[in-house]
């Protein structure tokens, strides 16, 4: 059965969630620096209330099960919500679904002992602390088998020693899940594992902050040198070897998450595009009038459509199978798509705005920024498109005759076999 339609229900709380995000989460994002900075008293008090009212009205954390005090909510209601969550930096924050906590509380949850539950998961849930993944490394994000940093065992404990790269709220965060080689001798797939660690643990040290966007002083992609960091056993994620699985399952909803965010950015530099075609004369007319901004109207709206569509099967997909295995060529060609659309909508909004387009009075540089990560963070376009032609090629077989079994001539004589008796029948009324 096909049906686009939203539940009425449901609709009257997607509503309440557009309205809000707009009149009271939006304004957020002109005043505070970032999400994560608990650091920030004003922040923190201005989020508090909205957060609360998030809470009383039952939209709290919803991507987390009741036992965890979410809604349980299936990834095609997670999508619809963060298409409208996505148009602030702080909705996310507001409605406690915000990356990287989102999927490293959905890791505790699976994997963590009951105290450390209590200790980092609850306070995370509650939106009182934030937390980092600290996977890549300098000298290699795409490519697992290039992880150094190791954890050894040593007794009751585990010693971990190497450099990542990129850990993004390293500064902001109470602990880091760290991914590290426990078991060099088998494929990277196999010998990674992840360690949950406690970000004051002696031996945890950030070298450097890289800014991607914001000033120099601000940025918060954290180099860090993890040297001779203990940890107890327990602080094991999952088994030996795990880390890879976890990782998988981590990422698997979240990506449909930050598709939606992302098609509420791309909508917003959108609106803004339709706004000026309408509001800017030159040569006697409205720009809108020139068939070549109708064409980037067009254009755009062809792509986002597309796009949004794309992201909402995958998400139902994913709600019918309950595995995200066997959705994998979806998602993966959801993480394709994403900065592409992005970055070609934006491009256009920006080109249409003129000087001020590329300045910062609007938002556009940072979102083309933000286009370019997106086809960066958690892997590079190209390797998630190897991923979607691994899979697509998988559905085919070799032909097995010597030319290709789209060869007209070759058709044509079985068909002519085929329909012998007929094409005979004619011929003799003829
Ligand atoms: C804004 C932002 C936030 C991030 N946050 C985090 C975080 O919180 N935690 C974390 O662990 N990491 C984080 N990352 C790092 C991110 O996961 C890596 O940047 C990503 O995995 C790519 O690794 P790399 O930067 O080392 O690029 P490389 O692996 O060096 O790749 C560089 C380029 O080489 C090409 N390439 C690579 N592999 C292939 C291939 N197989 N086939 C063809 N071409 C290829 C692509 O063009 C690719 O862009 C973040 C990155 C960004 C931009």
């Amino acid at each position: 059965m096909w049906d686009f339609a939203t539940d009425p229900e449901f609709q009257t709380e997607l509503d309440w969630i557009d309205a809000f995000v707009r009149e009271e989460v939006e304004p957020l994002d002109y005043v505070f620096e970032t999400p994560y900075d608990l650091s920030d008293k004003a922040m923190v008090a201005a989020t508090k209330p909205l957060m609360q009212r998030v809470k009383d009205r039952g939209l709290w954390a919803c991507h987390l099960g009741p036992d965890l005090g979410g809604q349980g909510f299936g990834q095609l209601k997670l999508a619809l919500m963060n298409e409208l969550l996505g148009r602030s930096h702080f909705a996310p924050r507001v409605f406690g679904c915000q990356a990287p906590d989102s999927g490293n509380g959905e890791i505790l949850a699976h994997y963590g002992t009951d105290e450390q539950k209590a200790k980092w998961l609850q306070p995370l849930l509650n939106g009182e602390i934030v937390s980092c993944f600290s996977m890549t490394e300098p000298q290699g994000g795409a490519d697992p088998t290039q992880f150094r940093t190791t954890a050894i065992k040593d007794g009751d404990e585990w010693v971990i020693n190497g450099y990542k790269w990129f850990s993004s709220n390293a500064r902001y965060a109470t602990f880091m899940i760290v991914q590290v080689v426990t078991d060099p001798n088998v494929s990277a797939y196999h010998g990674q594992s992840m360690f949950v660690v406690p970000a004051n643990t002696p031996g945890v040290k950030i070298l450097r902050n890289v800014a991607v966007g914001e000033p120099d002083a601000q940025g918060s992609h954290a180099h860090i040198h993890y040297d001779n960091v203990r940890v107890p056993a327990d602080h094991l994620l999952g088994g030996p070897g795990q880390g890879f699985a976890i990782a998988q399952t981590r990422l698997g909803g979240g990506r449909i998450h930050h598709a939606m965010r992302t098609v509420a950015q791309v909508r917003k530099a959108f609106d803004m595009m339709c706004e000026r075609a309408l509001s800017r004369t030159t040569k006697g007319e409205l720009l809108g009038a020139k068939q070549m901004t109708q064409e980037k109207v067009a254009d755009s709206w062809v792509q986002i459509e597309m796009f949004r569509l794309l992201v909402l099967r995958t998400a139902w997909k994913i709600d019918k199978e309950k595995d995200y295995m066997k959705v994998r060529k979806d998602i993966a060609a959801v993480k394709v798509a994403m900065p592409d659309v992005y970055h070609d909508v934006v491009r256009r909004a920006m080109q249409l705005h003129g000087s001020m387009g590329v300045s910062n009075d609007l938002p556009f540089a940072g979102m083309m920024l933000g286009a370019m990560s997106l086809g960066l963070a958690d892997g590079p376009s190209e390797v998630h498109k190897i991923t979607i032609a691994r899979q697509v090629l998988r559905e085919y077989k070799a032909g097995d005759e010597i030319f290709p079994s789209g060869h007209i001539p070759t058709l044509r004589d079985r068909a002519l076999v085929k329909l012998a008796e007929f094409i005979d029948h004619d011929m003799a009324e003829v």
